[in-house]
């Protein structure tokens, strides 16, 4: 595995069918499912590590973002990647950009409109990624879901000739979803938090059993999120696959998406819910069997 620090560089080292997998770092087994995918379907495996300050509000965690390059690149090199790229601030923005990327409609509710700014700083950084590395394939996570909608947008809109993979959540045991940021959690605020994986959970059933309506569906998860101490619920919204707007009936592909704060951490996770066999049938993700890395020693 090579550590590299420019475009070029990364560039250069391409063989074949490329596949890039974006990460801010401070990997789990979430972003080593997305690395695992990209070995078994390309010739080169290209991860980016890169705490990007274009999607951070003033008032969020972009100085306390969790940061141990030496750690990821064991990961990465564990992983079988053949590319760590690690830009610095300047390779990565040589000047304040006069040109971002702004995606529409599908970055108004939820997460765009809390977060103001946050999803044309992701939709920027990622189309440098893919001007700077011409990536084939490019890994995404569906714990992220409106960001894996804006960034499906934006390939659609620009012609970016790389193909988006949605992966599944990776959970730990326990269903709580991985995130770098669990690791600002204390053990009561740990327990707190799972109670949103119940909750989605709860309206998964549901929804098995037959439930269609999106106010009762996110109704199931509100209740549950709510009856735990310690916990703020953000939102519960049925939204749209396609162009994350919120929608009253399941009928057509959909996320449950929940926002919700422990703490100063905000935290994310949803369930995807398709079609399959005339039926609609959540997919609440994969879970680890023993905790996850984030909570031991490297
Ligand atoms: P981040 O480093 O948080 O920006 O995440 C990098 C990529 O990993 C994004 O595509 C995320 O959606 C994805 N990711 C983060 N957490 C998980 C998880 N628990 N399961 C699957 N993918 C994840």
């Amino acid at each position: 595995m090579k550590i590299v620090e420019t475009f070029a560089d990364a560039r250069a080292l391409g063989r074949g069918c490329v596949g890039l997998v974006p990460t801010m770092g401070y990997l789990h087994e979430g972003h080593i499912s997305l690395i695992d995918a990209a070995r078994s379907e390309c010739d080169t495996v290209v991860v980016s590590l890169f705490v990007n300050p274009l999607q951070f509000g003033p008032n969020e965690d972009l100085a306390s973002y969790p940061r141990d390059l030496d750690r990821d690149a064991a990961l990465v090199e564990a992983a079988r990647a053949d590319v760590l790229f690690a830009p610095r601030l300047e390779v990565m923005y040589p000047d304040d950009p006069l040109t971002t990327v702004t995606v529409g409609d599908v970055t108004e509710g939820m997460e765009g409109a809390r977060r103001p700014g946050h999803f044309d700083g992701v939709a920027t950084v990622v189309a440098k990624l893919f001007a700077g590395i011409v990536p084939d394939r490019s890994y995404f996570g569906r714990k992220d879901a409106q960001q894996l909608v804006t960034v499906r947008r934006m390939v659609l809109d620009l012609s970016f000739p790389t193909i988006i993979v949605g992966a599944p959540i990776v959970r730990e045991a326990d269903g709580l979803a991985l995130s770098s940021r669990n690791i600002f959690l204390d053990p009561r605020q740990r327990d707190a938090a799972r109670s949103i994986s119940r909750g989605l959970f709860a309206a998964a059933a549901a929804v098995t059993a037959g439930e269609r309506s999106a106010r009762e569906i996110e109704g199931i998860t509100s209740a549950v999120v709510d009856g735990e101490a310690g916990i703020d619920l953000d939102y519960a919204t049925l939204a749209d696959q396609e162009t994350a707007a919120p929608v009253t009936t399941l009928d057509r592909p959909a996320f449950l998406a929940v926002a919700a704060s422990v703490g100063s951490t905000r935290l994310l996770d949803n369930i995807h819910i398709d079609p399959y066999e005339g039926g609609w049938v959540p997919d609440v993700g994969t879970r680890l069997r023993e905790p996850s890395i984030l909570y031991r020693e490297a």
